[in-house]
């Protein structure tokens, strides 16, 4: 279908971006790669009369260190965040999600703050995001404010972002001494995960010493597996305490049932992919 027509606008700074969303209200949409906007609009799920450009806007592009963090701007196409020395070095967690994120054509056009703004459950960066502590960086008319991940995904493809601000670029804290694994389970290569695991893992000799895991599809939003978390904390680094703490994965969860499956076996693979990514980010297997 064809959208519903609309006027376009592709400002150069995000403060002229800021000041058509101000004036243009609810009746504006920003467009980043439009991989999802896009199928939304020639929908016609949404027919917003002016349409915010931001693929013009140059400081929302790139990777970059920032001493203790590195930064990742808005507009960065998963093809460049995904291959990014930085981002393999500091959040290898990343780099692995997005090697099985959509196929060529999305990973270059689509933007790693497109993905996350739009905050769909089945989303591949969202959870790597929370396992990460990342913090988001969001722009508005009263300045900039930094959202942690646990408090960035708010509902169902609803994000701590407010309908005037913009989402500029994530900070993931460099973390030392950090194992990291990316689990998803597709029936299609390159398909959005039915579900997907992304952990991190300290260990100390061969004690897990910290462990923050992010679930994808579990529930309306990405969610941190906390009850595993917590189980792990002190363990040895062997598959049997892994294994133990790893039937809690499902806990405080409410996952979907759909045409891939139904809550419970997405439960199953919760606990199964976070078994496989904690023993892989402690290097146990
Ligand atoms: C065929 C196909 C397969 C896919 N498979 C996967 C997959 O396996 N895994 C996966 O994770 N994703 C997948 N995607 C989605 C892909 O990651 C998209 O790139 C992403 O969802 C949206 O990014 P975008 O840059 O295209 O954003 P857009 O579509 O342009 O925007 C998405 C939403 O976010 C808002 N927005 C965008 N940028 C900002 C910003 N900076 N600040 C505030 N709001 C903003 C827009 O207003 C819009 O509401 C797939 C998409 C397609 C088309």
């Amino acid at each position: 279908m064809i959208p519903a027509a609309f006027d376009y606008v592709a400002p150069t700074s995000v403060e002229d971006a800021l000041a058509a969303l101000a004036q243009h209200g609810d009746d504006a949409k920003i467009i980043a790669g439009g991989q999802s906007l896009l199928p939304v609009l020639r929908m016609r799920l949404n027919a917003p009369e002016m349409v915010i450009d931001l693929g013009r806007i140059e400081s929302l592009r790139g990777v970059r260190d920032d001493g203790d963090a590195i930064v990742i701007g808005a507009m960065t196409p998963h093809a460049v965040v995904g291959s990014d020395p930085l981002v393999e070095e500091h959040a290898t967690l990343i780099s692995k999600a997005i090697e099985h994120l959509a196929d060529a054509q999305v990973r270059h056009r689509g933007t790693f703050g497109g993905a996350l703004a739009h905050a769909d459950p089945a989303g591949d960066l969202g959870a790597p995001a929370l396992a990460l502590g990342a913090e988001f960086v969001i722009q508005g008319p009263g300045g900039t404010r930094t959202v942690a991940a646990d408090d960035f995904f708010v509902d169902l493809f609803e994000t701590a972002i407010g309908d005037d601000e913009i989402l500029t670029e994530v900070r993931i804290p460099k973390r030392g001494g950090w194992g990291a694994q990316y689990e998803k389970f597709v029936r299609v290569a390159h398909q959005w995960p039915i579900v997907a695991v992304a952990a991190t893992v300290r260990t100390d000799g061969g004690t897990i010493a910290e462990a923050r895991i992010g679930l994808t599809n579990m529930g309306s939003t990405p969610l941190r597996a906390r009850a595993v978390e917590e189980a792990l904390a002190g363990q040895p680094a062997t598959e049997d305490a892994v294994r133990a703490a790893a039937e809690q994965a499902a806990e405080g969860t409410e996952p979907p049932s759909d045409l891939n499956g139904d809550a419970d076996y997405r439960r199953h693979l919760a606990r199964v992919l976070t078994r496989r990514a904690v023993l892989a980010a402690a290097g146990v297997a």
